[in-house]
């Protein structure tokens, strides 16, 4: 049986996305909905499919491909790899994600377009020392976008960040504001920023890509 929670949060959520794009006079078509189910059993990605949604952002390559059997016979489904990827995982990556949003170096780049499978990237920029412990120096990323897309198996397409986290919104949206510039400069027009507290100010910066969790499924439990 669905969550009966689920469809309420899942409404309420996209409304928040069309009100913020409301707000800005952006199209929310344009605003993918990334649901993040890591720590949540497959059942979550289950539910969340019947619900309508199609993209899923998992955290760690072990914990989808114990999860990855029980959501096979979904049709049209996309998974995000969300998490930081260690080199030893790239295999298994390439064969359970449709999008590796996480990419920040050409070594990992180019270890996973050695496995000759067509995956879309991003490429993963930290903006603040005290924010992720991941992620690509911004001025780095001029030279990794050549190498990426040196690449003949990765599509790039955008870049992703995760600010510091804040209570308040608004903390985030200087990083937003600055991953928007550094897309434009690298020529990329995806855009992987906002969680379930600061997805407005995302938006408004110009999130092309939203990665929701806690909003959709409740807290989690320590992974
Ligand atoms: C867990 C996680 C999310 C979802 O965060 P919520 O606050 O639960 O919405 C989004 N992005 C990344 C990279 C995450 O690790």
């Amino acid at each position: 049986m669905i969550d009966p929670g689920l469809a309420d949060r899942l409404a309420r959520v996209r409304e928040r996305i069309h009100s913020a794009a409301a707000r800005c006079g952006r199209d929310p078509g344009g605003i993918l909905l990334l649901a993040v189910t890591k720590v949540f059993p497959a059942q979550a990605i289950l539910d969340g499919y019947e619900l309508g949604l199609r993209d899923f952002g998992e955290n760690y390559v072990q914990e989808f491909a114990e999860k990855a059997s029980s959501v096979a016979d979904l049709a049209g489904t996309r998974y995000h790899l969300i998490g930081h990827l260690q080199s030893n995982k790239c295999a298994r990556a390439v064969e359970l994600f449709q999008v590796i949003q996480t990419v920040d170096s050409a070594k990992l780049a180019a270890r996973l377009d050695a496995f000759g499978k067509p995956v879309e990237v991003m490429l993963e920029v930290k903006l603040a020392p005290e924010g992720s412990k991941t992620g690509a120096d911004p001025a780095d990323l001029p030279a990794l976008a050549d190498a990426v897309r040196a690449c003949s198996h990765l599509r790039l397409t955008g870049l992703m960040t995760v600010p510091p986290w804040s209570e308040d919104a608004e903390h985030s949206r200087p990083y937003f504001a600055r991953l928007r510039e550094l897309a434009e400069k690298t020529g990329l027009s995806e855009l992987s920023m906002g969680m379930s507290n600061d997805l407005e100010v995302a938006i408004e910066e110009g999130a092309t890509c939203v990665r929701v969790g806690t909003a959709l499924f409740g807290k989690r439990k320590k992974p």
